[in-house]
Protein backbone atom coordinates (compact mmCIF):
# COMPACT_ATOMS: atom_id res chain seq x y z
CA UNK A 1 0.00 0.00 0.00
CA UNK A 2 1.36 3.25 -0.64
CA UNK A 3 1.61 5.61 2.45
CA UNK A 4 1.42 9.24 2.62
CA UNK A 5 4.10 10.11 5.18
CA UNK A 6 5.50 13.34 4.03
CA UNK A 7 4.30 17.02 4.03
CA UNK A 8 3.58 19.87 6.99
CA UNK A 9 1.65 19.15 10.03
CA UNK A 10 -1.65 20.33 8.65
CA UNK A 11 -1.24 17.45 5.35
CA UNK A 12 -0.19 14.92 7.61
CA UNK A 13 -2.86 15.60 9.88
CA UNK A 14 -5.02 15.18 7.23
CA UNK A 15 -3.18 12.16 4.75
CA UNK A 16 -1.02 10.69 7.17
CA UNK A 17 -0.90 6.84 6.16
CA UNK A 18 -4.03 6.42 4.01
CA UNK A 19 -4.30 6.79 -0.18
CA UNK A 20 -7.73 6.61 -1.85
CA UNK A 21 -6.33 4.85 -4.41
CA UNK A 22 -5.69 1.65 -1.98
CA UNK A 23 -9.02 1.42 -1.04
CA UNK A 24 -11.21 1.91 -4.06
CA UNK A 25 -11.03 5.54 -3.83
CA UNK A 26 -12.88 6.60 -0.64
CA UNK A 27 -11.85 9.64 0.31
CA UNK A 28 -12.66 8.58 4.39
CA UNK A 29 -10.50 5.56 5.40
CA UNK A 30 -13.42 2.44 5.57
CA UNK A 31 -14.39 2.01 9.25
CA UNK A 32 -13.40 -1.43 10.70
CA UNK A 33 -15.93 -2.45 13.35
CA UNK A 34 -14.55 -5.84 13.12
CA UNK A 35 -14.04 -7.39 16.90
CA UNK A 36 -11.39 -10.32 15.32
CA UNK A 37 -10.08 -11.39 12.32
CA UNK A 38 -10.01 -14.36 10.11
CA UNK A 39 -6.49 -16.63 9.58
CA UNK A 40 -6.48 -18.07 6.62
CA UNK A 41 -4.81 -20.76 8.18
CA UNK A 42 -3.93 -21.80 11.72
CA UNK A 43 0.00 -21.73 11.59
CA UNK A 44 -0.94 -17.57 10.91
CA UNK A 45 -2.87 -16.85 13.69
CA UNK A 46 -0.35 -19.14 16.24
CA UNK A 47 2.55 -16.40 14.77
CA UNK A 48 0.27 -13.56 14.97
CA UNK A 49 -0.09 -14.85 18.55
CA UNK A 50 3.41 -15.28 19.35
CA UNK A 51 4.27 -11.78 17.51
CA UNK A 52 6.13 -13.54 14.49
CA UNK A 53 3.38 -12.17 12.18
CA UNK A 54 1.85 -8.36 12.74
CA UNK A 55 -1.04 -9.22 11.24
CA UNK A 56 -4.74 -7.79 12.92
CA UNK A 57 -6.24 -10.89 14.98
CA UNK A 58 -8.58 -8.70 18.02
CA UNK A 59 -9.41 -5.50 18.08
CA UNK A 60 -8.24 -5.09 21.92
CA UNK A 61 -4.67 -5.65 20.37
CA UNK A 62 -4.93 -4.07 17.13
CA UNK A 63 -7.54 -2.70 14.62
CA UNK A 64 -6.75 -1.41 11.23
CA UNK A 65 -8.91 1.93 11.54
CA UNK A 66 -6.96 2.32 15.60
CA UNK A 67 -3.63 2.07 13.53
CA UNK A 68 -4.25 4.24 10.94
CA UNK A 69 -4.63 6.54 13.80
CA UNK A 70 -1.92 5.53 15.88
CA UNK A 71 0.32 6.41 12.78
CA UNK A 72 -0.80 10.05 12.66
CA UNK A 73 -0.56 10.61 16.18
CA UNK A 74 2.98 9.38 16.07
CA UNK A 75 4.02 11.21 12.89
CA UNK A 76 2.50 14.50 14.00
CA UNK A 77 4.79 14.15 17.86
CA UNK A 78 7.75 12.35 16.31
CA UNK A 79 7.50 9.87 18.33
CA UNK A 80 8.17 5.69 17.38
CA UNK A 81 4.80 4.58 17.79
CA UNK A 82 1.53 5.38 19.83
CA UNK A 83 -1.54 3.34 20.93
CA UNK A 84 -4.77 4.91 21.44
CA UNK A 85 -7.40 3.45 24.30
CA UNK A 86 -10.97 4.05 25.02
CA UNK A 87 -10.34 7.52 27.45
CA UNK A 88 -7.67 9.90 28.38
CA UNK A 89 -7.62 8.28 31.92
CA UNK A 90 -7.16 4.65 29.74
CA UNK A 91 -3.77 5.76 28.42
CA UNK A 92 -2.26 7.39 31.25
CA UNK A 93 -3.34 4.52 33.77
CA UNK A 94 -2.09 1.55 31.13
CA UNK A 95 1.08 3.48 30.35
CA UNK A 96 1.52 3.80 33.85
CA UNK A 97 1.18 0.17 35.12
CA UNK A 98 3.46 -1.20 32.11
CA UNK A 99 6.12 1.07 33.43
CA UNK A 100 6.50 0.51 37.39
CA UNK A 101 6.39 -2.52 39.63
CA UNK A 102 6.23 -2.56 43.18
CA UNK A 103 8.98 -0.69 45.03
CA UNK A 104 9.35 1.86 42.29
CA UNK A 105 9.07 5.52 42.81
CA UNK A 106 6.91 8.17 40.56
CA UNK A 107 8.15 11.82 41.14
CA UNK A 108 5.26 13.85 39.99
CA UNK A 109 4.60 17.55 39.83
CA UNK A 110 2.65 19.01 42.19
CA UNK A 111 -0.36 19.90 40.39
CA UNK A 112 -2.28 17.14 37.99
CA UNK A 113 -5.52 16.57 36.83
CA UNK A 114 -7.63 15.62 39.18
CA UNK A 115 -8.16 11.42 38.30
CA UNK A 116 -4.52 11.44 37.39
CA UNK A 117 -3.51 12.66 41.06
CA UNK A 118 -5.67 10.18 42.68
CA UNK A 119 -4.68 7.38 40.68
CA UNK A 120 -1.10 8.38 41.74
CA UNK A 121 -2.46 8.49 45.19
CA UNK A 122 -4.89 6.14 46.09
CA UNK A 123 -4.15 3.64 43.11
CA UNK A 124 -0.62 3.45 42.73
CA UNK A 125 0.14 3.23 45.80
CA UNK A 126 -2.06 0.30 46.46
CA UNK A 127 0.42 -1.59 44.24
CA UNK A 128 3.53 -1.17 46.67
CA UNK A 129 4.52 2.06 44.39
CA UNK A 130 5.77 5.15 46.02
CA UNK A 131 4.45 8.47 44.73
CA UNK A 132 6.01 11.83 45.42
CA UNK A 133 5.53 15.30 44.37
CA UNK A 134 7.73 17.69 43.27
CA UNK A 135 7.21 21.31 42.05
CA UNK A 136 8.69 21.23 38.75
CA UNK A 137 8.61 25.16 38.28
CA UNK A 138 11.81 24.83 39.62
CA UNK A 139 13.83 21.54 38.23
CA UNK A 140 15.96 21.33 40.99
CA UNK A 141 13.76 20.42 43.33
CA UNK A 142 13.43 17.41 41.12
CA UNK A 143 17.26 17.17 41.00
CA UNK A 144 17.02 17.17 44.52
CA UNK A 145 14.39 14.18 45.29
CA UNK A 146 15.74 11.68 42.73
CA UNK A 147 16.64 8.44 44.02
CA UNK A 148 17.52 4.99 42.55
CA UNK A 149 13.97 3.51 42.82
CA UNK A 150 12.73 6.80 40.69
CA UNK A 151 11.71 5.26 37.51
CA UNK A 152 8.92 7.25 36.41
CA UNK A 153 8.89 11.49 36.37
CA UNK A 154 5.37 12.90 35.46
CA UNK A 155 3.92 16.50 34.78
CA UNK A 156 1.60 18.19 32.81
CA UNK A 157 2.70 21.35 30.78
CA UNK A 158 0.53 23.83 31.05
CA UNK A 159 -0.76 21.87 34.55
CA UNK A 160 -4.62 21.28 34.83
CA UNK A 161 -5.81 23.59 36.39
CA UNK A 162 -3.85 26.38 37.38
CA UNK A 163 -1.51 26.77 34.18
CA UNK A 164 1.67 26.16 35.77
CA UNK A 165 4.24 24.58 33.39
CA UNK A 166 7.26 22.41 33.65
CA UNK A 167 10.49 22.94 31.31
CA UNK A 168 10.29 19.79 29.74
CA UNK A 169 13.80 19.69 28.52
CA UNK A 170 15.60 20.36 31.75
CA UNK A 171 13.23 17.62 33.50
CA UNK A 172 13.94 15.23 30.73
CA UNK A 173 17.70 15.92 31.83
CA UNK A 174 17.47 14.95 35.35
CA UNK A 175 14.99 12.50 34.47
CA UNK A 176 17.64 10.29 32.48
CA UNK A 177 20.49 11.68 34.50
CA UNK A 178 18.77 9.83 37.73
CA UNK A 179 18.05 6.13 35.28
CA UNK A 180 14.26 7.37 35.08
CA UNK A 181 11.69 7.85 32.05
CA UNK A 182 9.84 11.13 31.50
CA UNK A 183 5.62 10.93 31.27
CA UNK A 184 4.54 14.33 29.84
CA UNK A 185 0.34 14.98 29.57
CA UNK A 186 0.25 16.89 26.87
CA UNK A 187 -3.10 17.36 26.59
CA UNK A 188 -3.73 21.07 26.86
CA UNK A 189 -1.25 21.96 24.12
CA UNK A 190 -2.00 19.14 21.35
CA UNK A 191 1.06 17.90 19.16
CA UNK A 192 0.41 21.19 17.25
CA UNK A 193 1.30 23.41 20.05
CA UNK A 194 4.55 21.29 22.11
CA UNK A 195 6.39 18.25 20.82
CA UNK A 196 7.42 16.71 24.55
CA UNK A 197 9.35 13.77 22.60
CA UNK A 198 11.33 16.48 20.54
CA UNK A 199 11.90 18.69 23.73
CA UNK A 200 13.20 15.01 25.64
CA UNK A 201 10.47 13.00 27.10
CA UNK A 202 10.07 9.30 26.30
CA UNK A 203 6.06 9.25 26.69
CA UNK A 204 3.83 12.25 25.81
CA UNK A 205 -0.13 11.06 26.99
CA UNK A 206 -3.24 12.66 25.74
CA UNK A 207 -6.98 13.34 26.45
CA UNK A 208 -8.21 13.26 23.40
CA UNK A 209 -11.58 14.02 24.42
CA UNK A 210 -10.53 17.54 24.09
CA UNK A 211 -8.64 18.94 21.35
CA UNK A 212 -7.79 16.25 19.38
CA UNK A 213 -11.50 15.06 19.26
CA UNK A 214 -12.45 18.76 19.63
CA UNK A 215 -16.60 18.34 19.44
CA UNK A 216 -17.15 16.92 22.96
CA UNK A 217 -18.85 13.80 21.40
CA UNK A 218 -16.28 11.06 22.75
CA UNK A 219 -13.71 10.76 25.18
CA UNK A 220 -10.42 8.84 23.99
CA UNK A 221 -6.65 8.80 24.59
CA UNK A 222 -3.75 8.20 23.22
CA UNK A 223 0.14 7.67 24.77
CA UNK A 224 3.06 8.73 21.77
CA UNK A 225 6.32 7.04 22.55
CA UNK A 226 10.00 7.92 21.69
CA UNK A 227 10.82 4.46 21.50
CA UNK A 228 8.92 1.72 19.74
CA UNK A 229 9.53 -0.86 22.31
CA UNK A 230 8.37 0.65 25.22
CA UNK A 231 5.00 1.50 22.44
CA UNK A 232 4.82 -2.36 22.07
CA UNK A 233 5.16 -3.35 25.58
CA UNK A 234 2.54 -0.69 26.54
CA UNK A 235 0.31 -2.39 23.77
CA UNK A 236 0.88 -5.67 24.51
CA UNK A 237 0.65 -5.67 28.65
CA UNK A 238 -1.25 -2.41 29.39
CA UNK A 239 -3.71 -2.08 27.09
CA UNK A 240 -4.29 -5.61 26.48
CA UNK A 241 -4.05 -7.23 29.71
CA UNK A 242 -4.10 -4.84 32.59
CA UNK A 243 -6.72 -2.37 31.69
CA UNK A 244 -8.62 -2.86 28.37
CA UNK A 245 -8.86 0.37 27.82
CA UNK A 246 -9.45 0.25 24.12
CA UNK A 247 -11.11 2.51 22.19
CA UNK A 248 -14.10 1.93 19.59
CA UNK A 249 -12.96 2.02 16.08
CA UNK A 250 -16.13 4.54 14.97
CA UNK A 251 -13.91 6.71 17.71
CA UNK A 252 -11.22 6.31 15.96
CA UNK A 253 -12.81 7.75 12.77
CA UNK A 254 -13.98 10.72 14.50
CA UNK A 255 -11.31 11.34 16.40
CA UNK A 256 -9.72 11.37 12.59
CA UNK A 257 -12.38 13.66 11.14
CA UNK A 258 -11.29 16.07 14.40
CA UNK A 259 -7.78 16.35 13.42
CA UNK A 260 -8.24 17.56 9.80
CA UNK A 261 -9.22 20.77 11.58
CA UNK A 262 -6.95 20.88 14.44
CA UNK A 263 -4.65 23.38 13.31
CA UNK A 264 -7.28 26.05 11.91
CA UNK A 265 -9.61 25.06 15.58
CA UNK A 266 -5.76 25.42 17.55
CA UNK A 267 -5.06 29.38 15.89
CA UNK A 268 -9.15 30.29 16.92
CA UNK A 269 -8.81 29.14 20.75
CA UNK A 270 -5.21 30.47 20.97
CA UNK A 271 -6.42 33.96 19.38
CA UNK A 272 -9.85 33.97 21.70
CA UNK A 273 -8.07 32.75 24.79
CA UNK A 274 -5.26 35.66 24.96
CA UNK A 275 -7.62 38.22 24.14
CA UNK A 276 -9.76 36.88 27.01
CA UNK A 277 -6.91 36.76 29.01
CA UNK A 278 -5.70 40.12 28.70
CA UNK A 279 -9.28 41.10 29.30
CA UNK A 280 -9.11 39.21 32.42
CA UNK A 281 -6.11 40.69 33.57
CA UNK A 282 -7.30 44.60 32.50
CA UNK A 283 -10.19 44.14 34.92
CA UNK A 284 -10.28 45.33 38.09
CA UNK A 285 -12.57 42.30 39.69
CA UNK A 286 -9.82 40.07 38.86
CA UNK A 287 -6.82 39.04 41.51
CA UNK A 288 -4.71 36.70 39.64
CA UNK A 289 -5.00 35.73 36.04
CA UNK A 290 -3.07 32.51 35.40
CA UNK A 291 -2.35 32.30 31.33
CA UNK A 292 0.89 31.43 29.56
CA UNK A 293 0.80 34.06 26.73
CA UNK A 294 0.45 37.30 29.74
CA UNK A 295 4.04 39.10 29.98
CA UNK A 296 3.00 38.72 33.70
CA UNK A 297 2.77 34.90 33.52
CA UNK A 298 5.87 34.42 35.51
CA UNK A 299 7.36 31.43 33.40
CA UNK A 300 6.04 33.43 30.35
CA UNK A 301 9.73 32.96 28.71
CA UNK A 302 9.55 29.39 29.20
CA UNK A 303 6.35 29.39 27.29
CA UNK A 304 7.46 31.35 24.44
CA UNK A 305 10.50 28.82 24.18
CA UNK A 306 8.69 25.24 24.58
CA UNK A 307 4.80 26.35 23.11
CA UNK A 308 4.00 27.65 19.59
CA UNK A 309 1.38 29.33 20.83
CA UNK A 310 -0.51 29.70 24.63
CA UNK A 311 -3.54 27.30 24.32
CA UNK A 312 -7.09 27.66 24.72
CA UNK A 313 -7.02 27.46 28.83
CA UNK A 314 -7.27 30.49 31.12
CA UNK A 315 -7.56 30.25 34.91
CA UNK A 316 -8.20 32.83 36.80
CA UNK A 317 -9.56 34.02 40.75
CA UNK A 318 -11.74 37.20 41.55
CA UNK A 319 -11.42 39.57 44.33
CA UNK A 320 -13.80 38.09 47.20
CA UNK A 321 -12.54 34.45 46.22
CA UNK A 322 -14.94 31.47 46.44
CA UNK A 323 -18.21 33.12 46.63
CA UNK A 324 -17.50 35.70 43.69
CA UNK A 325 -15.74 32.59 41.51
CA UNK A 326 -19.19 30.71 42.04
CA UNK A 327 -21.36 34.34 41.66
CA UNK A 328 -19.39 34.82 38.23
CA UNK A 329 -20.30 31.05 36.88
CA UNK A 330 -23.76 31.51 37.69
CA UNK A 331 -23.91 34.96 35.90
CA UNK A 332 -22.54 33.15 32.38
CA UNK A 333 -24.65 33.37 29.75
CA UNK A 334 -22.94 32.09 26.70
CA UNK A 335 -20.23 30.21 28.44
CA UNK A 336 -21.39 26.91 29.04
CA UNK A 337 -21.04 25.59 32.89
CA UNK A 338 -19.38 22.11 32.16
CA UNK A 339 -16.25 20.31 32.94
CA UNK A 340 -14.12 18.78 30.46
CA UNK A 341 -12.35 21.42 27.23
CA UNK A 342 -10.90 21.64 24.11
CA UNK A 343 -14.96 22.06 22.30
CA UNK A 344 -16.21 24.29 20.23
CA UNK A 345 -18.22 25.57 22.94
CA UNK A 346 -16.92 28.33 25.49
CA UNK A 347 -16.95 26.37 29.05
CA UNK A 348 -16.77 27.18 32.26
CA UNK A 349 -15.80 24.91 35.66
CA UNK A 350 -14.70 25.05 39.21
CA UNK A 351 -11.43 22.82 40.24
CA UNK A 352 -12.07 22.54 44.05
CA UNK A 353 -16.18 21.65 43.56
CA UNK A 354 -15.63 19.65 40.42
CA UNK A 355 -12.64 18.40 38.05
CA UNK A 356 -10.00 18.76 41.29
CA UNK A 357 -12.55 17.21 44.31
CA UNK A 358 -10.42 14.50 43.74
CA UNK A 359 -7.76 16.80 46.09
CA UNK A 360 -8.81 17.07 50.03
CA UNK A 361 -8.91 20.77 50.55
CA UNK A 362 -5.76 20.60 52.07
CA UNK A 363 -3.96 18.62 49.28
CA UNK A 364 -5.56 21.48 47.28
CA UNK A 365 -3.63 23.79 49.12
CA UNK A 366 -0.18 22.39 48.91
CA UNK A 367 -0.36 21.86 45.41
CA UNK A 368 -1.58 25.10 44.27
CA UNK A 369 -4.54 24.89 43.46
CA UNK A 370 -6.40 27.34 45.58
CA UNK A 371 -10.26 27.12 46.41
CA UNK A 372 -11.56 30.13 44.00
CA UNK A 373 -9.85 29.34 40.78
CA UNK A 374 -12.29 29.36 37.64
CA UNK A 375 -11.06 27.43 34.81
CA UNK A 376 -12.10 28.63 31.46
CA UNK A 377 -11.72 26.87 28.13
CA UNK A 378 -12.04 29.25 25.72
CA UNK A 379 -14.12 28.04 22.49
CA UNK A 380 -14.26 28.59 18.63
CA UNK A 381 -17.46 31.26 19.10
CA UNK A 382 -17.25 35.16 17.70
CA UNK A 383 -14.70 36.70 20.28
CA UNK A 384 -17.02 39.56 20.58
CA UNK A 385 -19.77 37.27 21.97
CA UNK A 386 -17.49 35.30 24.50
CA UNK A 387 -16.06 38.94 25.81
CA UNK A 388 -19.94 40.31 26.09
CA UNK A 389 -20.62 38.04 28.54
CA UNK A 390 -17.69 37.53 30.35
CA UNK A 391 -18.30 41.42 30.71
CA UNK A 392 -21.78 41.53 31.84
CA UNK A 393 -20.74 38.60 34.00
CA UNK A 394 -17.89 40.81 35.92
CA UNK A 395 -19.75 43.63 36.18
CA UNK A 396 -22.53 41.63 38.14
CA UNK A 397 -20.41 40.02 40.64
CA UNK A 398 -18.55 43.62 40.83
CA UNK A 399 -21.63 45.26 41.80
CA UNK A 400 -22.99 42.56 44.04
CA UNK A 401 -19.87 42.78 45.31
CA UNK A 402 -19.26 46.54 46.31
CA UNK A 403 -22.74 46.16 48.13
CA UNK A 404 -20.87 43.77 50.52
CA UNK A 405 -17.72 45.86 50.59
CA UNK A 406 -15.89 42.69 49.02
CA UNK A 407 -14.54 43.80 45.72
CA UNK A 408 -12.64 46.68 45.29
CA UNK A 409 -15.24 49.39 43.84
CA UNK A 410 -13.15 50.96 40.47
CA UNK A 411 -15.58 49.61 38.09
CA UNK A 412 -19.09 51.22 38.03
CA UNK A 413 -21.94 49.25 38.77
CA UNK A 414 -25.09 48.69 36.36
CA UNK A 415 -27.28 51.82 37.33
CA UNK A 416 -30.24 49.36 37.67
CA UNK A 417 -28.76 45.60 39.06
CA UNK A 418 -30.80 43.17 36.26
CA UNK A 419 -32.59 42.07 39.48
CA UNK A 420 -34.14 39.13 37.26
CA UNK A 421 -30.87 37.43 36.42
CA UNK A 422 -29.38 37.99 39.75
CA UNK A 423 -27.66 34.82 40.68
CA UNK A 424 -27.90 32.97 43.87
CA UNK A 425 -24.30 34.40 45.10
CA UNK A 426 -23.78 31.30 47.56
CA UNK A 427 -21.17 28.98 47.64
CA UNK A 428 -21.73 25.59 46.79
CA UNK A 429 -21.90 23.26 49.59
C1 LIG B 1 -9.35 15.28 30.81
C2 LIG B 1 -7.94 15.07 31.14
C3 LIG B 1 -7.44 13.78 31.39
C4 LIG B 1 -8.33 12.56 31.42
O1 LIG B 1 -8.85 12.26 30.14
P1 LIG B 1 -10.22 11.46 29.92
O2 LIG B 1 -10.33 11.40 28.44
O3 LIG B 1 -11.30 12.28 30.57
O4 LIG B 1 -10.07 10.14 30.57
C5 LIG B 1 -6.09 13.65 31.65
N1 LIG B 1 -5.27 14.71 31.67
C6 LIG B 1 -5.72 15.97 31.45
C7 LIG B 1 -4.76 17.11 31.48
C8 LIG B 1 -7.06 16.18 31.17
O5 LIG B 1 -7.51 17.44 30.97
Amino acid sequence: MSQRTSGGFSTRAIHHGYDPLDHQGALVPPLYTSATFAFPDTGYGARCFSGEESGYFYTRIANPTLALLEGRLASLEQGAGAVVFGSGMGAITATLWSMLAPGDEVLADLTLYGCTFSFMSHGLTKFGVKVRHVDMRDPAQLQQAMSSQTKVVYCESPANPNMRLADIAAVARIAHAGGAKLVVDNTYCTPYLQQPLVLGADVSVHSMTKYLGGHGDLTAGAAIFADAELAKHVRLYGLKDMTGAVMSAPDAQQVMRGLKTLTLRMDRHCQNAQAIAELLERHPATSAVHFPGLPSFPQHELAKRQMSQFGGMVAFELHGGLEAGVCFMDALNLITRAVSLGDAESLAQHPASMTHSTYTPEERAAHGISEGLVRLSIGLEDLGDIVADIEQALDLVTAMGAVSGMVKGTVSAPATPPAAAAPSCSAPA
